[in-house]
């Protein structure tokens, strides 16, 4: 899920490759400092993000690193939410940070909500399209502890309870357009 709206926009553009070319093919799949990877985030019409994504029975190193490029990933395109499906892996991994750190999540689950709010929202994965999505305020999620087992429980509200759904909607199959309304798709830049 993309940040603001002035964050979506420019994502947008640099996603589309339609300002810079050049810099953004040599920026996918560059590795960073700490050693991470941008990876390439799948679009809208790529039949892995309609799967259902397979739980994870135990966090391996591999899904950790996963999880540090889906960050890298995610924070290069400005957006404020990420799930594997949308880098091309059908596990259930879901990263997210609405301004208030890193989140990362195996095997989410909403299990409790409350409340209702309206917002416009966009998609990584569909660039220059939002629409309006009624979601919970309020939502309590429970996860994979980080150690493999237990269970970690966070709870969220606003937008980070939104980025929470709208992940988890993605580890399900569902794109935010599918329960959207008043959807607007931008014009690409000439
Ligand atoms: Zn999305």
């Amino acid at each position: 899920m993309p940040g603001s709206m002035a964050a979506r926009r420019r994502c947008a553009a640099s996603l589309a490759g339609d300002r810079n070319p050049r810099e953004n093919m040599s920026s996918s799949r560059d590795r960073r400092e700490g050693g991470e990877l941008i990876l390439d985030i799948r679009r809208f019409g790529d039949p892995v993000l309609r799967k259902p994504a397979f739980p994870l029975k135990k966090i391996t190193r591999e899904m950790l690193n996963l999880a540090d490029n889906m960050l890298e990933t995610m924070y290069a395109a400005e957006g404020v939410g990420l799930a594997a499906p949308q880098v091309g892996v059908p596990v259930r991994l879901i990263v997210v940070d609405v301004g208030e750190g890193p989140v990362v999540l195996f095997n989410p689950c909403v299990v409790r909500s409350a409340g209702e709010a309206v917002a416009r929202e966009g998609c990584l994965s569909i660039p220059r399209v939002t629409g309006e999505v009624v979601r919970a305020d309020r939502v309590t999620v429970e996860a994979l502890g980080l150690n493999g087992h237990g269970v970690r429980r966070i709870e969220g509200e606003g937008l980070l309870a939104r980025a929470l759904q709208h992940e988890i909607d993605h580890l399900n199959g569902i794109l935010f357009i599918d329960k959207a309304t008043n959807i607007v798709e931008e014009q690409a830049d000439e």
